[in-house]
């Protein structure tokens, strides 16, 4: 019989902090409209999602906001059953990783799809939405 590796239990930590969004804003004023935006240097053209207030590549920070498409491919997905701390309070729930039609990678909640029917490539439709708490998630669809 295998034996139990040996662990104890440690106390449960909570923290919440507050995240500085000077130079990202619009990024999260444009969520609360269904939208998800990424910056783009004006200088050397990268586009950046997350977005950043500053190059990371030719360090200018003159950088303009970019209306992402909602279109989107399903690149990878994990269903989480075991959430993490401060996500208990969610059903499991998929969360994707889908490359937009500019080409950015987004994570978000892929939703109103069975998890048998979700295959790598699959069309997406990008949007967000409020959950009862108050937090705002990108979600994805089937299209
Ligand atoms: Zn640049």
């Amino acid at each position: 019989m295998a034996e139990e590796n040996p662990s104890i239990t440690s106390r449960s930590i909570t923290f919440t902090h507050k995240v500085p969004i000077l130079k990202t804003r619009r990024f999260w004023e444009k969520l609360e409209e269904g939208e998800v935006y990424a910056t783009k240097c004006r200088k050397c053209s990268r586009l950046y999602y997350p977005p950043q207030g500053d190059c990371a590549h030719c360090l200018s920070s003159d950088v303009e906001w970019v209306k992402l498409s909602k279109e989107a491919i399903l690149e990878t997905y994990t269903h989480a059953l075991q959430r993490p701390a401060g996500f208990n309070q969610y059903e499991p729930y998929i969360i994707a990783i889908a490359r937009t039609k500019d080409g950015v990678r987004v994570m978000g909640w892929l939703e109103d799809a069975k998890l048998e029917d979700v295959k790598i490539g699959m069309k997406l439709e990008m949007s967000t939405r409020k959950l009862t708490d108050g937090f705002l998630v990108i979600t994805f669809k089937p299209r």
